[in-house]
């Protein structure tokens, strides 16, 4: 017969193994995947066009699909974009929180006043924008209802106030350019030089992720196939260029990974575009590239 001191500790042996037992389980209770219900997170980009036929401007108005949180980008035309916000905001379908300005010129925030008239809305842009509020240091970020993380990058040049906005939300990025990077090409040097464009296009924005869709401020795509096959001549040249004769609208249908192949400007290292313009230097190539452009 054990004695009762055996017995004691072999229930307390006993008790301290179902009590292991009870933990592990209550565990696995919690660790165990717990199904979630599928939700589509994705922002959603719709294309405002200005001045069609002359400036070919692109606003952007941008919505969180959950929360219904919208911005306006470039808003520069209001009686062709204030249609649009109020049939959206009166309807309830979007509640308008900012104006998001690429750069201070007059076709992009050259609509701030009179939007201001009709909504009560920071502005968020470069310092030399109309009635500005906000300007976002390099890299800083906001978000925007419940899933937009928006990266302000500066990136000067065609001024010295432009600031690309690159927006995330769950696996889709977006970049909006302003000015700075069109589908294959770039903007004109007004405020700054080749090495801030070189930077601009191929460091800040060539290293944002390949599958960035790239939204830019106007629709220039044909004029800059016409160009890029002065230069070169590879394949994503003639795949743009077949897109850009099919299709009036080219904005968000490319990505940073597409114009690195199609964008001449952003390919300043290919030994055939270097050969020539007879340059090695990527500065003085990409000053090359735009002086041959703006006398094109
Ligand atoms: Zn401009």
């Amino acid at each position: 017969m054990p004695s009762s001191r055996t017995r004691l500790f072999l229930s307390i042996f006993l008790m301290s193994l179902l009590a292991a037992a009870i933990k592990r389980s209550s565990l696995n209770i919690f660790s165990r995947p717990i199904a979630q219900p599928v939700t589509s997170r994705a922002m959603h980009v719709q294309s405002i066009p200005m001045w069609e036929g002359t400036g070919n401007n692109y606003a952007y108005l941008v919505t969180d699909d959950k929360s219904k949180e919208a911005v306006i980008i470039d808003p520069a035309n209001p009686p062709e974009v204030l249609p649009v916000l109020k049939e959206k905001t009166d309807s309830g379908a979007i509640k308008l929180s900012k104006i998001i300005n690429t750069h201070h010129h007059h076709d992009h925030a050259g609509g701030n006043v009179e939007i201001l008239k009709h909504y009560k809305l920071p502005i968020i842009g470069g310092k030399d924008c109309s009635r500005v509020t906000t300007t976002p240091d390099h890299k800083s970020q906001f978000h925007i209802g419940e899933g937009i993380k928006v990266t302000a990058l500066h990136t000067p040049c065609h001024t010295q106030d432009s600031i690309c906005y690159f927006f995330e939300d769950g696996s889709e990025r977006a970049v909006f350019t302003g000015d700075t990077l069109f589908i294959g090409g770039c903007g004109r040097f007004f405020e700054g030089n080749a090495t801030e464009m070189h930077k601009a296009l191929n460091e800040v924005l060539a290293s944002l992720p390949d599958d960035t869709k790239v939204y830019p401020g106007h629709e220039y795509t044909k004029g800059n196939v016409r160009f890029a096959k002065k230069v070169l001549n590879n394949d994503a040249i003639k795949k743009l260029d077949e897109f850009s004769q099919a299709n009036k609208e080219t904005q968000g249908k490319f990505t940073i990974g597409d114009e690195k192949q199609h964008n001449v400007f952003m390919r300043v290292n290919d030994p055939n575009i270097q050969q020539l313009v007879g340059q090695t230097q990527p500065v003085e190539v990409m000053r090359t590239l735009r002086e041959m452009k703006d006398r094109s």
